[in-house]
């Protein structure tokens, strides 16, 4: 497998044994970039800021850009820049068609194979998360989901969302592994001890170009592991790892 793991030779996978709570990242890092989910939530988001702002459309993916790049979220963004409180923005940027998210049968069996809990934090909503999961076949594997209305409309990379994360579950960061797409969103998980994933895209997916801050990073100590596969991933660490059967019920 196209892996590559950081900083600590052939220790490998075995370094997952200890951890009880797998921590995902939702979009695209549960579900893979070539979904393109995205393309759809960027045109909502782009005709939200449009119309809020009363500026051109053209104008408005700019703007959004920015705040994504600058705040982690464009609805931080809207907020921060321009003092707007938003009520239907979660709900209008994810009222798109989840059926683009391909059920994976080797990602739904190695979920369910993880010993310990599961965990989904995300930048978008609960009900978007849940819509992904629905179609990933997996919506009964999670504990919880822990989104931006929970983290106090806070998005990742700011370290104040993480830890009321941790306060309202009760994982313990040394037992923890967090997966994402953007790299900097691992910094804060690398520092309170958790291991770190990195989903790259795959090299067949040509789809929504990216800007050069989304894959800078990799190199950064705080990434751990990078993989182009997250299915794949999980399932060499239960390859490696040959936790008991009986380890592995929630
Ligand atoms: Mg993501």
């Amino acid at each position: 497998m196209d892996t590559r793991q950081h900083n600590f030779g052939t220790e490998g996978l075995t370094r997952f044994s200890h951890v009880q709570a797998w921590i995902f990242d939702l979009d695209n890092t549960l579900y893979p970039r070539d979904a393109d989910l995205f393309s759809q939530i960027n045109v909502k988001i782009s005709t939200y800021v449009a119309r809020v702002l009363n500026i051109p459309i053209d104008e408005a993916t700019l703007k959004q850009k920015h705040f994504y790049k600058t705040y982690g979220t464009t609805l931080r963004g809207l907020m921060v820049e321009h003092d707007i409180v938003v009520d239907d923005y979660l709900d209008y940027v994810h009222d798109i068609d989840h059926s683009w998210v391909k059920f994976d049968p080797v990602l739904k069996q190695a979920i369910e194979a993880l010993p310990g809990k599961k965990y989904i934090y995300t930048n978008g909503s609960v009900p978007h998360a849940l819509a992904v999961t629905e179609q990933l076949g997996i919506t009964d594997q999670f504990s919880d989901v822990f989104d931006i209305v929970r983290a106090d409309l806070i998005p990742k990379p700011d370290r104040v969302p993480y830890e009321k994360f941790l306060d309202e579950t009760g994982i313990k960061p040394g037992e923890a592994a967090f997966f994402e797409d953007l790299a900097r969103n691992l910094s804060v998980p690398f520092d309170m001890g958790m291991r770190t994933v990195l989903i790259v895209p795959s090299s067949k997916s040509v789809m929504q170009p990216q800007d050069s801050w989304e894959t800078s990073g990799q190199d950064e100590k705080f990434v751990e592991y990078v993989t182009p596969s997250l299915p794949q991933f999980l399932q060499a660490i239960l390859d490696t790892n040959q936790w008991n059967s009986a380890d592995g019920s929630n």
